[in-house]
């Protein structure tokens, strides 16, 4: 075991078992050996590669689409422009890029970086540093500044957030714990109280023996906080991940480590903790916020409605030999190969999900 494993592994046998939520915090943000507080784990050499830094392309649609959602509510004065865990910055380069087609939009933004780990954010630090447009970091969405509209974006954000996980049995849904076995190795262990009846949503009624509810209470939170924002002061939120739009029964936490699963209580803060993002209670937190609604739809099919496909043929001629250019995306295989990944079902096209949070006033952005 890591030495973060039997830190926590004391601190079970001291105070008793410990959520899955609380285990997931400790294991990606324990400062002194968190997965995320201390390592880039982003690309080849790491343990996952995110759309951003599969292509350019990405990130500046995505860009194009922010300043749309800006020009279709009225240009709205002092826009603030907020990522929430933006990695290496990849994403935001690309985007503010791309927004020197909308000058108007990029004089008029300030960006906020959301980001917990000291680590990824040396690397937005180095990525941005020469940029022209104000951009500053904060370490929680608690201290991204109110009262302006608020243009945000997040890609998989939402699937490192903690979760609890509820277990269906005779009793009733009891929440599964991390506790330690006999040999004092971490392992879970149904808590035999179940919850009180009404806690659970009555969309996980009918659940079989041992179906899984997974709830993210901090991703909901945050989410309807965004809504809040963008009822009150206008903007629009873009949400990617991978995750369900119908709620099921599945347990979908993972760990992953050399672009691989790995076991989740193995090696606690060396491996990447992560779960499907459960999109319908994501759209009834922004509900609950008072804003509208759009979506999921799928990453393949919104990027592709945004003109992927036309970006990819014009990047593709830039990176062919030129006069032999015919016009056929298989003469640039790279950039090829980038568009299959972000769009194809059996890529990252349809695992993958968006959803938008506008103002009930507002029209539907484009994609959706
Ligand atoms: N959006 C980036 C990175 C995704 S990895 C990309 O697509 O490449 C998840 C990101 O969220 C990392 O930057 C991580 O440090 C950050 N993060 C995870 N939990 C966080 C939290 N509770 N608060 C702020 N940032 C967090």
């Amino acid at each position: 075991m890591t030495a973060l494993g039997e830190r926590i592994a004391a601190l079970i046998a001291s105070e008793g078992p410990i959520s899955v939520a609380q285990f997931m915090t400790l294991a990606l943000h324990d400062r002194e050996s968190g997965y995320y507080a201390t390592r880039d784990p982003l690309g080849a050499a790491g343990d996952f590669v995110t759309a951003p830094e599969v292509s350019q392309m990405f990130g500046e649609l995505i860009g194009l689409w922010i300043a749309q959602t800006w020009i279709d509510q009225g240009k709205p004065d002092r826009p603030l422009l907020v990522e929430l865990g933006p990695g290496r910055g990849t994403l935001m380069a690309d985007a503010l890029r791309a927004l020197k087609l909308v000058p108007e939009f990029r004089e008029a933004l300030d960006v906020v970086l959301v980001e917990a780990s000291p680590v990824l954010e040396r690397a937005q630090e180095d990525l941005l540093r020469n940029s022209d447009v104000a951009i500053r970091s904060v370490a929680s969405f608690d201290d991204v500044p109110r009262n302006r509209p608020l243009f945000l974006i997040a890609n998989e954000f939402f699937d490192a957030l903690p979760i609890r996980q509820f277990v269906q049995t005779e009793r009733g849904w009891c929440e599964r714990m991390v506790s330690v076995d006999a040999d004092g190795a971490l392992a879970f262990a149904l808590s035999p109280v179940p919850l009180p009846a009404g806690q659970v949503p009555a969309s996980r009624d009918g659940a079989p023996p041992g179906g899984v509810y997974e709830m993210s209470a901090g991703g909901e939170s945050i989410v309807e906080e965004i809504a809040h924002g963008i009822a009150r002061d206008g903007g629009a939120a873009l949400i990617i991940d991978y995750g369900y739009d119908k709620p099921g029964f599945g347990e979908t936490l993972q760990a992953v480590a050399g672009h691989r699963f790995a076991g989740v209580l193995e090696a606690p803060g060396t491996r990447d903790l992560s779960a499907h993002v459960d999109f319908a209670a994501l759209g009834d937190a922004a509900m609950r916020g008072g804003a509208s609604v759009c979506g999921p739809v799928e990453q393949g099919a919104l990027l592709v409605a945004l003109g992927i496909v036309e970006r990819a043929e014009k990047l593709a001629r830039r990176h062919s030999s030129g006069s032999r250019w015919t016009g056929h995306l298989s003469e640039a295989p790279m950039v090829r190969g980038q568009l299959d990944r972000l769009i194809l079902p059996d890529q990252m096209g349809t695992l993958f999900k968006a959803l938008a949070i506008v103002p009930k006033s507002a029209s539907t952005p484009p994609g959706f």
